[in-house]
């Protein structure tokens, strides 16, 4: 039973990287029956965490992923995290510093002229004298000053780092804040996390919290550190590469499937598989099967996907789901019928309701190089034969293949191929040469709009 989490800096929105690695733990956490938390990072106190939690809860919501328990905020456990200092200093792992800021950064410049990597040279480690006045202490903790540090890494293997690349860090600044190394290990091993999933830009601050795991006797989660999502160049995705937001994917016309489905391939794979329903996924994810290297953010991959769940989700959803896109066909008496006849033609959602839009509503202009290709020689009768025959048709016309009978006759009496009518109709009743079938559209429509879309073109 895995205990993951998702420990989100408030940033305001949920960022489509972010998404990723929380999908990774609640899929882990939802497999082996265990337990998804959240905690939100909030220990900045000039950012709002309010909205980013909402922010958060409806990008989860909308994607249909769930958290466990209540949710943690690292700025409410301020207490908690003074206790552990104070333990480490009554135990002597932790010391207060007191150097300047001017002196450390005198330290730094030195190392650096000599070309060795800057880091505390532990004046205070052991200090025993009096302390200089004036100056509010830092603590530090003390790291090991020789040997290794090192874990096994889920996805990166093993990872050494030698002593002398941690310094003793700072646990707390001067007006007593913890800082961020310090206060992530204490929640991770308070929460009881087994598995820590998450970026690996934070590979290097692992060796840091197993220094305060060890100097807390806390034991150590698994960790899983996960490669980068690239943009289609292979650089570092940003917001110039499109929708960083969660939320914004919902306004472009994804699914969250689709999303989800294309996230988690983004870092895992199973053999070849493409599709993954969220049950498959739960079912088949295994972090051990996490990918080393980074992988590519490609939109035409999504598109692909997307347009995928859109033409297997039931029709139902789908009129539900287009409301917000501006067309409201939950009532229309061929709902069925008319999504049948467009979901192929939409990548998104808002495509699609383009689509059905363009079919449900007469045209206002016709794309001209079309109509002067099409509305040649005698065009404009046989449309105007075509709207008789259709008003004159004995039988009752209501299905595609009824409206197909008639435009059989019409090619059959007068002797023409089926472009002739076909071209100049469709520019009819859409005002271009694009969209779906002639059948389809004349039974969705019915017979009296489609003459008069006929007479409006020929007028
Ligand atoms: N708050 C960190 C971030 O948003 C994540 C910390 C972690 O996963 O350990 O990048």
């Amino acid at each position: 039973m895995a205990v993951t989490r998702f420990a989100p800096s408030p940033t305001g929105y949920l960022h489509i990287g972010g998404l990723r690695t929380a999908l990774f733990s609640w899929l882990w956490a939802r497999k082996t029956g265990g337990k998804f938390l959240l905690r939100i990072e909030d220990t900045d106190l000039a950012r709002n965490s309010e909205d980013a939690l909402d922010a958060i809860i409806k990008a989860f919501d909308w994607v249909g992923m769930s958290y466990d328990g209540e949710v943690l905020y690292q700025s409410k456990r301020f207490d908690i995290y003074k206790k552990y200092i104070q333990q480490l200093l009554d135990e002597g792992k932790a010391y207060k510093c007191y150097m300047s800021k001017e002196e450390l950064d005198a330290l730094r410049e030195s190392q650096m002229a000599a070309g060795e990597r800057p880091r505390y040279d532990g004046k205070y480690r052991d200090f025993t004298g009096t302390p200089p006045e004036g100056v509010n202490p830092v603590i530090r903790i003390k790291a090991p000053t020789e040997g290794t540090i090192s874990f096994v890494d889920g996805v990166k293997g093993d990872f050494c780092v030698s002593a002398d690349e941690v310094d003793d860090f700072i646990i707390a600044r001067s007006d007593g804040t913890p800082t961020y190394n310090f206060v992530v290990a204490i929640d991770d091993a308070l929460m009881g996390l087994s598995d820590v999933i998450r970026g690996d830009d934070h590979l290097y601050n692992t060796p840091k919290q197993i220094v305060v795991y060890n100097a807390l006797g806390f034991k150590l989660p698994k960790f899983y550190h996960v490669a980068m999502i690239n943009n289609e160049q292979g650089k570092k995705l940003s917001k110039r590469d499109g929708a960083t937001d969660v939320m914004e994917y919902e306004k472009l016309g994804f699914l969250p499937e689709a999303l989800l489905n294309f996230l988690v391939r983004l870092g895992w794979s199973y053999g070849d598989q493409e599709i993954f329903s969220l049950e498959e996924m739960v079912e088949l994810f295994e972090p051990k099967n996490l990918s080393k290297s980074s992988s590519n953010y490609n939109l035409d991959k999504l598109l692909w996907l997307n347009a995928h769940y859109i033409k297997n989700t039931p029709n139902s959803r789908l009129a539900d789901l287009l409301h917000p896109f501006g067309v409201d066909i939950r009532e229309h008496d061929k709902n069925e019928l008319l999504l049948d006849a467009t979901k192929e033609r939409g990548k998104t959602l808002v495509e699609l309701a383009e689509q059905i839009k363009l079919i449900l509503h007469r045209p206002e202009a016709y794309d001209e190089k079309a109509v002067k290709k099409a509305f040649k020689g005698d065009a404009k009768e046989i449309l105007a034969e075509f709207a008789e025959m259709l008003q004159s048709w004995e039988k009752a016309l209501h299905l595609p293949c009824d409206y197909h009978e008639v435009l059989e006759k019409i090619v059959e009496t007068k002797e023409i191929g089926f472009g002739k009518i076909g071209q100049p109709l469709r520019i009819s009743l859409l005002g271009s040469m694009t969209g779906s079938g002639l059948d389809e559209i004349m039974s969705i429509i019915g017979v009296e709009e489609t003459v008069q879309r006929i007479n409006k073109a020929i007028a």
